[in-house]
C-alpha cells in the first residue's frame, strides 16, 4: 500500500478537492475538424490584422483559430516563436490565446514565466536573455540546464520532505560517487517520480542537480512517440550519449508514461513506442560502471507504467511526490513570497487555509497573479485581498469576455449554474458554495466553485452522492425550466462519470460489494478479472449512480423553484455571487 500511494483514486481525490464545476462553451462543440493549410507569411498577416483568437503549437506545426471562426494551419521556420519572445509577448498582450504541445512547450513557458518576471521588474534583462539565447534548436532534443540558469535547490521546493529526504541520497551519490560506492551505498540509477501535475517533480529533479552541481538534461517522454518508427529510440541513445560526455549529470524524462505504458494496451504509435521502450531499458543496463547518471522520471500515471521499467537497476527508487497540506502549502506560499513584496499583515497560513487542492503550480501561479492584481491597482505590495482574489482566478480560470455569449445563451447559462448552486447549498453534506458566476472563462460558459473547510483526504459515500447531485444540478435546471438541454452540461457528465466509475469500481460503493473492477485496456500488466456479464453490471451501477443523482437534484430543484428563480435572476443582473448572496437568496 505504502509504496504506491499514487493510485486513480490520490489523482480523483486530488481533483475534487477544491471543486469548480464549469459548463463547456457550446463553441467547442462546433468546431471544425479540418484546418485550412496555408503559408507562414499567411498566419503573419493574420497577425498583424488581429484576427487570431489563438494558436496551437506543437513543434513546428502551428494551428491558429480565427476570430471569425476559421481554422488555419501552417509550418513555421524551425525555432521561430522560440527566438522571437518579442512576438509572443505581444500576441499574449493582444489576447491571443496561445497552447504549445511538446518540446516547444517548455520554450514556451519559460519565456511566459520570464515575462510576467519581467513585468514585476525583478528580474534583469541580461538573465532574461542568456535563458533565451539557451533554447535549443528543435533538432537538439535534450536540453541542457546549465550554469546560465539560475541554480534551483531543495530550499526552492517546500511541502515535499519526505520526497527530499528520500533524494538527498541521490545528491551525495551525485556529489562523489567514488565515495558514495566506497562507503557501501547502493548507487541508484533511475527514480520514478509520481504524483499529479505541477506538484514539483521538474522542480525536485532540477534542484537535485543543483544541490549536487551536475548538469541537468531535459527530455519529456511526448517528444520520443508520435514519430516515425525508429526516430524515438534515436534520440534515446543521442540523450544518453550526451549525457555520457558530461560524466556525471540527471537526465530527467518528464511524462515517462508516454513511453513507458504498459505494453498490454493497445494503441496507434504502439510499436514506435515498444522500440524507445527498449531503447530506454538497454541503455540504463548499460550504466553499469558508468559511476554518475542518474536518470529520473516523472509521471502521474503510475498505475499504467510497464513493469519492466520498474525492475531492480532501472527505475527502482519511487518516489510519490502529492498535492500539499496545509502546511505544506503554507511554506510553498512562503517560496514563492520571497521574490515579491507582501504587505506586513498578510498571513500565508490564513491563505493556505484557503486553497486545499491547490497545487504547488497553482500556488506559484497565485503569488503571480497577485502581484499583478496589486501592480494593476498601483499598489507595491500584496495584501491578503489580492491574493484572495488571485485564489478566486486560480481556481476559476482566466475570464474570456471576448467570447460573446447570446441572450438565450447567457440565460440558459444562468439557470444551469443556478441549479448547481442551489443544490450545493441545500445538501447537508456539500462543501461551501463560494461563488457562482456566468462570465465566461477558458472553455467554461460558467462556474460554480466550491470550498472545503479543510482538506479532504478520503470520501464518505454521502459525500460523493452530494458531489453527483450537484453536478447533475446543472441538467436538472435546463430540464426543469427552460425544457431544453444542452452541451454545456458535457463537463458536468464527464465529471460524474468518472466519480461514479470510482465508486463502484474502486470504492466498492454499489450493490456489487466491495470489490476492485479494471477496465480491459487499463493494463498495468494486470488482468481484468471478471466477465463480460459482470462488466454490464458495472455499468448498470454507474449508470444507476447518476441517474439517482439527477433525480435527486430534479426532486430538489422542483421544490426550491423559488431560490433557483430568485439566483437565476440575480446571476443575469450582476454576473457574479458570493457565498453571502447565494445564501441570501436560497434561504
Ligand atoms: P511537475 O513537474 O510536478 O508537473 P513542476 O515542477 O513543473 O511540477 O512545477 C511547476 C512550478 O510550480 C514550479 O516551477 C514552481 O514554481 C511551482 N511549484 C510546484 N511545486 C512546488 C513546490 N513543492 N515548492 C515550490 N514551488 C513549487
Ligand atoms: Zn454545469
Amino acid at each position: 500500500m505504502k509504496r504506491f500511494p499514487l493510485t486513480r483514486r490520490n489523482i480523483l481525490i486530488a481533483a475534487i478537492s477544491a471543486i469548480v464545476i464549469s459548463s463547456s462553451a457550446g463553441v467547442y462543440f462546433g468546431r471544425p475538424a479540418t484546418y485550412r493549410d496555408v503559408p507562414f507569411s499567411d498566419l503573419l498577416t493574420a497577425f498583424e490584422r488581429g484576427e487570431v483568437a489563438g494558436i496551437r503549437a506543437s513543434d513546428d506545426e502551428v494551428r491558429a483559430s480565427l476570430k471569425s471562426g476559421a481554422e488555419l494551419r501552417t509550418t513555421a521556420p524551425a525555432g521561430y516563436f522560440a527566438g522571437n519572445a518579442e512576438l509572443v509577448a505581444s500576441l499574449a498582450r493582444a489576447g491571443v490565446r496561445i497552447e504549445v504541445d511538446g518540446s516547444t512547450g517548455r520554450m514556451f513557458t519559460t519565456m511566459a514565466a520570464l515575462l510576467g518576471i519581467g513585468m514585476l521588474g525583478l528580474v534583469g534583462f541580461t538573465a532574461w536573455r542568456t535563458t533565451t539565447g539557451r533554447i535549443p534548436s528543435v533538432t537538439g532534443r535534450s536540453k541542457v540546464a546549465g550554469k546560465a540558469d539560475t541554480p534551483v535547490t531543495f530550499d526552492d521546493v517546500a511541502g515535499v520532505d519526505e520526497a527530499k529526504d528520500e533524494l538527498r541520497e541521490i545528491v551525495d551519490f551525485l556529489k562523489e560517487p567514488a565515495r558514495f560506492a566506497r562507503l557501501g551505498g547502493r548507487v541508484p540509477r533511475g527514480v520514478l517520480l509520481s504524483g499529479p501535475p505541477g506538484t514539483g517533480k521538474t522542480l525536485l529533479a532540477r534542484s537535485i542537480a543543483g544541490e549536487a552541481g551536475v548538469p541537468f538534461l531535459f527530455a519529456s517522454g511526448s517528444e520520443f512517440v508520435e514519430m516515425f518508427a525508429g526516430v524515438g529510440a534515436a534520440r534515446i541513445r543521442r540523450l544518453f550519449k550526451d549525457a555520457r560526455k558530461h560524466g556525471r549529470c540527471i537526465i530527467f524524462i518528464d511524462e515517462i508514461d508516454a513511453v513507458g505504458r504498459s505494453r498490454g494496451s493497445k494503441s496507434l504509435s504502439h510499436e514506435e513506442r515498444e522500440q524507445t521502450l527498449n531503447q530506454l531499458l538497454v541503455e540504463m543496463d548499460g550504466f553499469e560502471g558508468h559511476g554518475g547518471i542518474i536518470v529520473i522520471a516523472a509521471t502521474n500515471r503510475h498505475d499504467i507504467l510497464d513493469p519492466a521499467l520498474l525492475r531492480p537497476g532501472r527505475f527502482d527508487r519511487q518516489v510519490s511526490v502529492g498535492n500539499p497540506d496545509v502546511r505544506g502549502r503554507e511554506e510553498i506560499l512562503r517560496v514563492h513570497a520571497r521574490g515579491v513584496k507582501m504587505d506586513e499583515q498578510v498571513q500565508l497560513l490564513r491563505i493556505a487555509r484557503g486553497t486545499p487542492g491547490f497545487s504547488g503550480a497553482d500556488l506559484a501561479n497565485l503569488v503571480n497573479e497577485a502581484a499583478l492584481i496589486a501592480g494593476r491597482s498601483g499598489r507595491d505590495a500584496i495584501t491578503d485581498a489580492d491574493l484572495e482574489q488571485a485564489r478566486d482566478k486560480v481556481m476559476m480560470g482566466v475570464e474570456r469576455r471576448s467570447l460573446q455569449l447570446t441572450a438565450r445563451e447567457r440565460v440558459v447559462t444562468a439557470w444551469h449554474e443556478a441549479g448547481h448552486a442551489v443544490v450545493a447549498a441545500l445538501l447537508p453534506h456539500a462543501d461551501r458554495v463560494h461563488k457562482v458566476s456566468i462570465v465566461p472563462r477558458g472553455r467554461a460558459m460558467g462556474v460554480t466553485m466550491q470550498l472545503p473547510d479543510t482538506d479532504r483526504h478520503t470520501y464518505t459515500r454521502d459525500y460523493l452522492e452530494t458531489q453527483l447531485a450537484i453536478l447533475m444540478g446543472g441538467r436538472a435546471a435546463e430540464q426543469l425550466f427552460l425544457q431544453v438541454e444542452t452541451s454545456g452540461a458535457s463537463n458536468d457528465i464527464e465529471r460524474a462519470t468518472e466519480i461514479a466509475t470510482h465508486m463502484v469500481c474502486n470504492f466498492g460503493m454499489s450493490p456489487l460489494g466491495p470489490l476492485a473492477f479494471r477496465k480491459q485496456d487499463e493494463g498495468g500488466g494486470q488482468k481484468a478479472g471478471f466477465s463480460d456479464d459482470t462488466a454490464r453490471k458495472v455499468d448498470d451501477e454507474i449508470l444507476a449512480l447518476v441517474t439517482r443523482a439527477l433525480e435527486t437534484s430534479r426532486r430538489m430543484l422542483e421544490e426550491r423553484r423559488d431560490a433557483v428563480k430568485a439566483v437565476a435572476e440575480r446571476l443575469l443582473e450582476i454576473e457574479t455571487l458570493d457565498a453571502e448572496e447565494i445564501g441570501k437568496l436560497v434561504n
